[in-house]
């Protein structure tokens, strides 16, 4: 007799819900074994999503945005207290090792209470003031003082499989900041983590009734049940993206939507540097660091390499031997590195489109070749390809297709101008680096890339020990970008807060204005 696991239940319309069915598996991808299922079939969500919105909304919003970072505080307390369980399940449904699991687990951590200080500064106000008051008349007593406050509606976070911890709390962070209740709907593969971490949150009575809801399972009529006030945030594929964006809800009921998708990330390397420059070092070691972290599932991850031609073959010995260290295989054993994708439809789709990639591109490292580590071919364990070609300007796919996985490519140019020709092939990605002696150059890079990139990480040697990473997102900057990035904005600070406020012009006198300003504080951008 086969042993189903069991359903996980939904947390919504204020209560704990099971869905009909036999639902959906969720599996370890090292083992293959089945870990939980899950279903929101039968549920009413049209229920769940107006409970949200009326009592969730109105519960929040009667707090001011210190008292609203106060509960964001008690939630990192609670989230610490089980943070044993959340490495746990990360290990079991993700296949991370302990470090890969502290980049989404630690990650949403610090993205909670890095808000829940900078909202405590916010103190007793209840909106948002945007600007100085602008004069109307010549007469000064009838101005406009243009307000922000929050938005009447919920916000639904559709999200990617591979940030089930920081994926929801570093939108749910400066929403519920914002006075806005959260409906989360987790990616299946693993649903898990999120469910969990909001059950904890939910039994230690933190947050008023719908102010955290959290839907498992299909995304079948989701985006139905959404009204003109609600905002949408969704992270995943370009594919998906495009569903959304011509959902009626979106294109009918003009819900707001931030959208953060796919991105062929780069790294640039100065045209000044040499084989044994401090430069060369840093690019080395990050792109090696950023196709193994998270076994290259993460979308800021490097996937393009630009270098100069004459250091073509110097990058290419030099990360293919680091990457050579790199043991892969069960993330239960103290010896491997790198765990698994995780699932094996990840696996699958990592190894189409490597065989996309290598049709305009050379293999210049495969750690294929090495044994796994305590795990097997039939485990969803990938180990890292480092591609090249000497002829990127006549590729295409190579600048086109995103590999979700341990995979990138190296590519020469012949001058600067073609080197940002080619970044700008992405489309618009996430995050752009630049590794760089000279600070003249960086800044010229910095300007050349900031258009198409919604960061560019600029690294010299005196920031060496100091610098955040390419592929860590931060909450006091800006994630996301233009273009096949999907658009979309999250963090910057509290920048973040825009998305979950309605800006409002409000023209009236200037003693109207003083009660109005009584009520407000301006944003410390
Ligand atoms: P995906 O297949 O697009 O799924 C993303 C989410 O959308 C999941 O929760 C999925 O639910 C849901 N979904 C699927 N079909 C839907 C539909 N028709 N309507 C509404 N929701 C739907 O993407 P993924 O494979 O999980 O994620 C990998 C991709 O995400 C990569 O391309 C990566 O670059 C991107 N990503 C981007 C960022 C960023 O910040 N820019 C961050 C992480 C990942 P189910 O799981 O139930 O199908």
């Amino acid at each position: 007799m086969t042993m189903t696991s069991p359903l996980l239940p939904n947390f919504f319309a204020g209560r704990w819900q099971t869905g009909q069915g036999a639902g959906t598996p969720l599996f370890d991808p090292v083992l293959g074994t089945e870990l939980a299922r899950v279903s929101n079939a039968g549920i009413d969500l049209a229920e769940g999503f107006t409970f949200a919105r009326e009592q969730g909304g109105a519960a929040l919003r009667a707090l001011s945005y210190g008292q609203r970072a106060a509960l964001l505080a008690q939630i990192v307390e609670v989230l610490q207290a089980h943070r044993d369980d959340y490495y746990a399940i990360a290990t079991a449904n993700s296949g991370t090792v302990a470090k890969d699991s502290g980049v989404d687990i630690d990650g949403g951590l610090f993205t909670l209470g890095y808000y829940a200080k900078q909202g405590a500064a916010l103190g007793d106000a209840t909106l948002l003031l945007d600007g100085q008051r602008i004069r109307m008349a010549k007469d000064p007593a009838f101005q406009t003082q243009h307000i922000q406050v929050p938005t009447q509606g919920v916000a639904l976070f559709i999200n990617a499989f591979n940030f089930p911890s920081w994926g929801l709390w570093e939108k749910a962070a400066p929403a519920l900041l914002s006075g806005v209740p959260v409906i989360v709907k987790p990616a299946t593969a693993t649903a898990w983590l999120t469910q969990r971490m909001v059950k904890d949150v939910v039994d230690a009575g933190i947050l008023p009734p719908g102010a955290l809801s959290v839907i498992c399972g299909s995304s079948a009529g989701l985006m139905n049940a959404l009204q003109p006030f609600d905002v949408l945030s969704f992270t995943g594929s370009a594919e998906t993206a495009r569903i959304i964006r011509s959902h009626p809800a979106v294109s009918e009921r003009s819900v707001r939507c931030n959208i953060e998708a796919d991105s062929l990330n780069s790294a640039l390397l100065a045209p000044s540097a040499s084989a044994d420059s401090q430069a060369f070092q840093l690019l080395v070691s990050e792109v090696v660091r950023e196709m193994t972290v998270k076994s290259g599932q993460k979308c800021t991850a490097i996937r393009r390499i630009f270098v100069p031609r004459a250091l073509y073959k110097a990058a290419a010995m030099a990360i293919g031997a680091k990457l050579s260290k790199t043991t892969v295989g069960n993330p239960r054993s103290d010896t491997v590195r790198m765990g698994a994708l995780v699932s094996q439809e990840q696996k699958a789709s990592v190894l189409a489109g490597l065989a996309q990639l290598k049709a305009e591109a050379d293999v210049l490292f495969d750690g294929n070749s090495a044994a796994l580590v305590d795990a097997d071919g039939t485990s969803a364990c990938v180990a890292p390809v480092l591609l090249g070609t000497e002829t990127p300007m006549a590729a295409q796919v190579l600048h086109a297709v995103e590999v979700f996985g341990p995979v990138a490519t190296l590519m020469p140019y012949d001058d600067i101008a073609q080197a940002f020709a080619m970044v700008r092939r992405g489309e618009g990605s996430l995050v752009c680096s630049v590794y760089s002696e000279d600070p003249a150059f960086t800044a010229l890079a910095a300007t050349e890339l900031a258009s198409s990139h919604g960061r560019v990480h600029a690294i010299s040697p005196d920031v060496a020990a100091l610098h955040s990473g390419h592929g860590n997102v931060m909450p006091m900057s800006l994630h996301g970008g233009p273009g096949r990035a999907g658009g979309g904005e999250e963090l910057g600070g509290l920048r973040a807060l825009n998305f979950y406020h309605r800006r409002s012009a409000v023209q009236g006198s200037t003693l109207a204005l003083d009660a109005l300003a009584a009520r407000g504080v301006t944003l410390p951008l």
